[in-house]
């Protein structure tokens, strides 16, 4: 959204901060990942609850028709809640509690993704009990690194996520053996925010390795599923709102190596939610220092932890205000020095009571939120043009 499409004067009697989310790009988000998955028959998308699973988002994704990918008993209830169902439904994390496995075991969701030995003989076990077998996928994990921020690559081997590809084969006959679970496929994730499809070429390339080696042993592989990862454009919002899903699908279709009625399955989160939210807050203060100036907002790390957490970059962009830019430290009112949303942005001029625009904040924004200092949970706007 340019920043004179932003219904500012809608926003006056508002308390800020609050996510505002452009209801428009999702939708128009959502006929993109139909049509380029929908050109790969056995492509199936399931989007990752994790980055935002607020249930008016969930609710319009659910009715697109994806499925849903999570990593909580909790996204498991919230993903049901909102419509997906259950056979859409797949489950992932490292630490599912008992309770986490007898709800999905009760819902009847599509997928467990089995991220280690110990889980899969408490899974086997509570499906004994509850007289069901349960649908199992390994997540393996790939040891391939992403080009992307340390904390959010997953698929190293010095990582908690998932089986170790060499310990692959031991494991998948010992799900064979079990009588509880059923061995459906297997599953990767090698990271966040990737923007170069050699990442997934590498992905791809591993995947084939592995299938080709199962089938040289005579083990079955069932579907396979790529995770997640797809990265969007922070620098420019206004110009590539929509992630480049056309090269994602056509990567895997061009390099993963797949049987007859093989299915693959995606879990973006990040690529479908991330641009069409914005943080909106008020400039409180502007204060000047020495040789730098801050814009204080009323925004701070309990909405948008991310820049404090990862070093994250987001747009910053006055709403109010087309003086000439100035530069600004622009921090939230948090008492944490980390609670910085930028240092030297060039915006338009600022002045008390102006509205900030935070722009690419509908993943991991308003689902990281925190009360921390007590602060109340931003409300949510939901705008149709
Ligand atoms: C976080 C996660 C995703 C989504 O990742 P994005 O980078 O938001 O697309 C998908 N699958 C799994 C297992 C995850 O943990």
């Amino acid at each position: 959204m340019l920043k004179g499409a932003f219904p500012i004067d809608s926003f006056k009697g508002r308390k800020t901060p609050f996510y505002f989310y452009d209801m428009d790009l999702l939708q128009r988000t959502l006929e993109e990942i139909k049509l380029q998955a929908g050109r790969f028959p056995g492509f199936r998308v399931h989007y990752a609850v994790k980055a935002n699973s607020n249930p008016e988002i969930l609710r319009v994704i659910a009715e697109a028709g994806l499925g849903a990918d999570c990593v909580s008993g909790g996204e498991v209830a919230a993903a049901y809640a909102a419509g997906f169902p259950p056979d859409t439904i797949v489950f992932a994390g490292v630490g599912k509690t008992d309770e986490d496995i007898l709800l999905g075991l009760r819902l009847g969701i599509s997928r467990f993704n089995v991220e280690s030995e110990a889980e899969l003989e408490v899974i086997d076990s509570l499906a004994k009990e509850a007289g069901k077998v349960a649908p199992v996928s390994i997540r393996v994990n790939p040891d391939i690194g992403a080009h992307t921020h340390a904390n959010i690559t997953t698929g190293l081997a010095e990582n908690k996520f998932g089986i170790f590809h060499e310990e692959l084969e031991n494991v998948l006959r010992k799900v064979l053996r079990m009588e509880h679970v059923s061995f459906c496929g297997l599953h990767f994730h090698i990271g966040s925010q990737i923007l170069d499809m050699a990442d997934f070429v590498a992905l791809c390339n591993r995947v084939n390795e592995i299938t080709a080696k199962l089938k040289r042993c005579s083990l079955p592989v069932g579907d396979i599923n790529v995770g997640g990862g797809l990265g969007i454009n922070y620098q420019h919002p206004n110009h590539l709102d929509i992630a480049d899903f056309k090269s994602y699908f056509e990567t895997f279709a061009r390099h993963l190596e797949l049987e007859q009625g093989q299915t693959v399955h995606f879990e973006p989160g990040r690529s479908v939610v991330a641009p069409c939210g914005t943080l909106i807050s008020r400039v409180l203060y502007v204060k000047k220092g020495v040789t730098r100036q801050f814009a204080i907002l009323d925004a701070g790390m309990t909405e948008l932890i991310r820049p404090a957490l990862y070093n994250a970059y987001h747009r910053v962009e006055n709403l109010s205000s087309s003086e000439e830019e100035e530069l600004y430290d622009v921090v939230g009112p948090i008492c944490e020095s980390s609670d910085v949303f930028g240092k030297g942005l060039s915006i338009d001029r600022c002045h008390r009571g102006d509205f900030i625009a935070i722009r690419s904040v509908g993943a991991y924004g308003e689902c990281m939120a925190s009360r921390y200092n007590l602060r109340p949970l931003a409300e949510s706007v939901f705008y149709r043009k």
